[in-house]
């Protein structure tokens, strides 16, 4: 067998080959995963349940159910002031489906889509799989890893298309200010690039606001907005991803997905419907828990050696800087995974400006991140 030459050297990813040593391990404090450990609320399976019941087991419409839709945009309004009509939304299957196919209907071979490290890696083979050219703009720290813009400046050509944001971020738990979105709104109109806006952690903030932005003025029209019910609703198993964006674009998505999916699970999409109608009390509980557990976890880190955590800002990731162990990323993650077992994520898996830092995600009950924060610390102690 001949596999095809773009995917001859295919690789698991530096996340992938985390979560492939875990499964071969025992006892481990799993602080890789970026999926809630709240399972989904039983009123919303039973919306599930009750819609199969009641004759909803057949194919979907291809873009997703009109009422189904209307949920999705009714939630965006509430919570985030964003206008849109269920015209200009696309059920997929999980967000990560989303930035695949708008870069299906929107690169032409070698167009150049910006992606501001460290970022989200399907990103970059969702890309390369569209036949586009991915260029990495690297971020600091010290500027909370938004890019900067004149290294936004330096990045495009007459060849890029599309830029890629996503806050509150992945890996780094950042959120871009809404003035540093303004410059970056302003630079999008200017050379005339549509913007697909990573949104899936909106829920999940724990400084400030969340600003969609698509409600920038003069964005609606350039910017496809992502989100999903993983993170927010818990319901990563249930796979509901949906696009908010341009009618146009979203009918071709619609039917680049005809071809491929056929349509999103008929079940999965009415108890999302429930669930963005009914849980928003939910969605404010569980922010609580996650910043006490992020919250917990900063102070535990910022009294290791060699490691500097910045506060909690969104999503459920921290980003601690662990130069100061004198160990690599990649190295302190490895170690800390054989000699501790506890699982993190390197930090260079998300790109190059990602070395130096590891990811923790906060998906696991108080008592088993304290026990973490311990081993952590005694690990540390052995350097
Ligand atoms: N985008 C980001 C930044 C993510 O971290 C994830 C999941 O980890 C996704 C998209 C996709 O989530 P899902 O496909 O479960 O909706």
């Amino acid at each position: 067998m001949k596999l095809a030459n773009r995917y001859s050297d295919m690789q698991p990813s530096g996340m992938v080959k985390i979560f492939q040593a875990i499964e071969k391990m025992e006892g481990v404090l799993n602080l890789s995963i970026g999926e809630p450990d709240f399972d989904t609320e039983h009123d919303i399976i039973d919306a599930a349940a009750n819609a199969a019941r009641s004759g909803f087991t057949h194919y979907p419409p291809l873009q997703g159910f009109v009422d189904v839709r209307a949920a999705v945009c009714d939630y965006w309004k509430r919570h985030h002031g964003l206008d849109a009509t269920p015209e200009e939304v696309y059920m997929g299957v999980g967000g990560i489906q989303i930035p695949s196919l708008a870069m299906q209907a929107l690169l032409d071979p070698g167009d150049e889509v910006i992606l501001i490290e460290p970022y989200f890696p399907p990103y970059a083979a969702q890309v390369k799989a569209a036949e586009g050219v991915a260029v990495a703009v690297r971020t600091r720290e010290e500027n909370g890893f938004a890019p900067a813009l004149d290294d936004l400046k330096r990045a495009t050509t007459p060849r890029t298309k599309l830029l890629v944001l996503n806050s509150p971020g992945n890996p780094t738990g950042r959120v871009i200010p809404r003035g540093q979105m303004e410059e970056i709104a302003a630079f999008v109109a200017e050379r005339d690039l549509l913007l697909l806006s990573d949104e899936i952690y909106e829920a999940l903030i724990y400084r400030g606001k969340h600003t969609a932005f698509a409600t920038l003025p003069g964005m609606k029209e350039r910017t496809l907005t992502m989100g999903g019910m993983s993170k927010s609703h818990c319901m990563t198993g249930w796979r509901v991803g949906y696009a908010i964006g341009p009618a146009e674009l979203i009918r071709v998505i619609t039917l680049i997905a005809a071809n491929q999916t056929y349509g999103l699970n008929t079940l999965a999409q009415k108890g999302s419907a429930y669930a963005l109608a009914n849980h928003d009390a939910k969605l404010i509980e569980r922010r609580k828990i996650f910043a006490e557990r992020m919250n917990y976890v900063v102070e535990r880190l910022n009294k290791m050696k060699g490691v500097a955590c910045a506060p909690a800002e969104g999503a459920f990731y921290l980003f601690p800087n662990i130069t100061g162990t004198g160990l690599s990323s990649e190295d302190f993650v490895w170690k800390l995974l054989e000699n501790a077992h506890v699982a993190t994520i390197p930090g260079s898996a998300f790109g190059e400006s990602g070395k130096g830092y590891i990811r923790i995600a906060c998906t696991c009950s108080m008592e088993n991140l304290t026990k973490a924060m311990d081993k952590m610390e005694a690990f540390l102690k052995t350097l």
